[in-house]
C-alpha cells in the first residue's frame, strides 16, 4: 500500500542518499541534467556534507538542489524521507549496509531504487546479490523497478558484458574484467572509495569461475602484468569482485570468469601491516572502557577519499575483454574507458574513482526516468539495453573505445 496516491509523485524528481565522493558526483551529474532531474533532493547522514555539495553545485553550475538529513539504517527515516519529497527514484551511493533498509522503503512508499554496491551485513565481510535478489517477488508485485550495481565495477562494466554479447557474439565463453588505477594521489596510503567497504572487499580470498564452479585462492596470491591502454604493463592480481557472481547467472555460456585489479607495492606492503596488527578486523575490541571496531577506527584516521582529488594525476582504465564464438569463428573483443583524475576534479572536484562511479549511477537513474529501462523487478544492470546507455556514457564524461580480433593476453 502505498503512502500517496501515484498521480501526485513529481515525475522526475529523485533522491540521492549518501553525500561521499561518489554521493558528490550523482549529484553533480544529475544537475547537468536538469531536463530529466527536474527536482533533486541529497540526503545523508552528515548533512553538512549535502550542504557543501549543493553549494559548489550553485556555485559551478548555479543550479540548486534540496538537502536533508537521514539515517538510512533505520527504515522508518528513510520512509519518512520519501514521505516528505515524493521521489519517484532514489539513487543510493551510501554504504552497502544501508542497501536493504533503503530497499525496504521503497517498498513502503512506492520509490524505485537503483545502486552502486550490492548489501554486505556490518558484521560479516561477505557480499552477495541473494539478499537483494530475495526482494524480486516484493519489487514485481509493487510495480517498481529496482536496479542493481550501476556504477562503474559492477555497473558499465555488465554493461560493456552485455553490449558485446549484444552486438559481437552468438556465446561468449571467456570473460576477464581487467581495472587498472594508474593515478598517483601523493599519500602514503589512501583508499580510492570509503575505506571501510574497500579494506573489507580487497582482503578477502581470491575467487573466480572455471568450468562450472568457483575456485578459491588466497588473496593476491594470482598476480601477472596486464598491459593496459594509455598505460603500459601493471602488476594486476586476481580479487573477486560482485559483478561476476551476476554475470556468469546471466550469461551461463561463460566457461571462465576473472576479474583483475592493480596494486602497487606500496600499497600491499600497508595492507599487510594493517591486517597483521589487527586494524583491519571488524569485531568490536574494548578501548578505555568503550568497544570500538578497529576498522571502523582506522577510517577516521585515513585520507577521506573524496578528499583527494586536487593532487590525483594519471588516470584509470577499466574495461572487458571477451573471448567466444560468432558464426563458428573465434572472436576476441575488448571494450574499455580511460578516465584522467585531473579531468574529473575539473568538473566535480572530485578524483576518478568516485567520478567513474557516479557518472553510471546518474545516467542508470536516467535510463529509468526516461523509460529506457524498465519492468518491474530486480535486476542486474546487464539484464537492462545496454545501447541507450553507452551512448550516453559517451556524451556524459566515460567515452569508451573497442578492439575487436586483437590478441588479449587472456591465458
Ligand atoms: P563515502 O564513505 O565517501 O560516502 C558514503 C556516504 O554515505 C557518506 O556521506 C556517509 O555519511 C553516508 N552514509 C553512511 N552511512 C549512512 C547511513 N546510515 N545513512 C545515511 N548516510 C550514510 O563512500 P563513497 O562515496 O566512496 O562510496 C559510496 C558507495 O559507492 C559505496 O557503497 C561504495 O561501495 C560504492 N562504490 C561503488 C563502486 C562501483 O564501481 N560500483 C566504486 C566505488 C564505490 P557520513 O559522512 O555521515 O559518514
Amino acid at each position: 500500500m502505498y503512502l500517496w496516491a501515484p498521480k501526485k509523485i513529481n515525475m522526475s524528481k529523485v533522491v540521492i542518499i549518501g553525500a561521499g565522493g561518489v554521493g558528490r558526483v550523482v549529484a553533480y551529474k544529475c544537475a547537468q541534467l536538469k531536463d530529466v532531474f527536474t527536482e533533486i533532493v541529497l540526503a545523508s547522514r552528515t548533512v553538512s556534507k549535502c550542504e557543501a555539495i549543493a553549494q559548489d553545485i550553485k556555485k559551478d553550475l548555479g543550479v540548486v538542489i534540496a538537502t536533508d538529513r537521514v539515517d538510512a539504517d533505520h527504515v522508518n527515516e528513510v520512509v519518512a524521507l520519501f514521505k516528505k519529497h515524493q521521489p519517484r527514484l532514489v539513487i543510493n551511493v551510501a554504504l552497502p549496509y544501508q542497501d536493504l533498509t533503503i530497499m525496504d522503503a521503497c517498498l513502503e512508499a512506492g520509490v524505485n531504487y537503483l545502486d552502486t554496491a550490492n548489501y554486505e551485513p556490518i558484521d560479516e565481510a561477505k557480499f552477495e546479490y541473494s539478499w537483494q535478489w530475495a526482494y524480486q517477488d516484493r519489487f514485481k508485485a509493487a510495480g517498481l523497478t529496482a536496479v542493481l550495481g550501476c556504477g562503474f565495477d559492477p555497473g558499465v562494466t555488465g554493461v560493456y558484458t552485455a553490449y558485446a554479447a549484444k552486438h559481437y557474439f552468438d556465446e561468449i565463453h571467456y570473460l576477464d574484467i581487467v581495472d587498472c588505477n594508474a593515478g598517483d594521489h601523493g599519500k602514503a596510503f589512501a583508499t580510492n572509495f570509503n575505506p571501510e567497504i574497500n579494506i573489507r572487499e580487497v582482503t578477502q580470498k581470491g575467487k573466480y569461475f572455471e568450468d562450472g564452479k568457483w575456485v578459491l585462492t588466497e588473496p593476491h596470491a594470482i598476480g601477472k602484468m596486464i598491459n593496459y591502454p594509455n598505460v603500459g604493463p601493471r602488476k594486476s592480481y586476481l580479487i573477486y569482485h560482485e559483478e561476476l557472481e551476476s554475470l556468469v547467472k546471466n550469461y551461463p555460456s561463460l566457461k571462465r570468469a576473472r576479474f583483475w585489479m592493480t596494486f602497487g607495492d606500496e600499497y600491499l606492503t600497508h595492507l599487510r601491516v594493517i591486517q597483521n596488527i589487527g586494524m583491519a578486523a571488524i569485531e568490536p575490541v574494548m578501548y578505555e572502557g568503550r568497544e570500538i571496531v578497529p576498522l571502523q577506527f582506522l577510517k577516521a584516521v585515513l585520507p577521506d577519499p573524496g578528499g583527494l582529488g586536487e593532487n590525483y594525476e594519471g588516470e584509470t582504465s577499466i574495461g572487458c575483454r571477451i573471448k567466444g564464438v560468432r558464426d563458428g569463428q573465434e572472436k576476441t573483443y575488448y571494450i574499455y574507458n580511460n578516465c584522467k583524475h585531473q579531468d574529473a576534479y575539473k568538473e566535480t572536484r572530485a578524483q576518478g574513482v568516485s567520478y567513474t562511479t557516479g557518472v553510471p549511477a546518474a545516467i542508470g537513474a536516467k535510463m529509468m526516468l526516461t523509460g529506457e529501462w524498465t519492468g518491474a523487478g530486480v535486476y542486474n544492470v546487464e539484464e537492462m539495453n545496454p545501447d541507450p546507455f553507452l551512448a550516453d556514457l559517451n556524451q556524459y564524461g566515460l567515452p569508451w573505445h573497442e578492439l575487436v580480433d586483437v590478441d588479449l593476453e587472456m591465458d
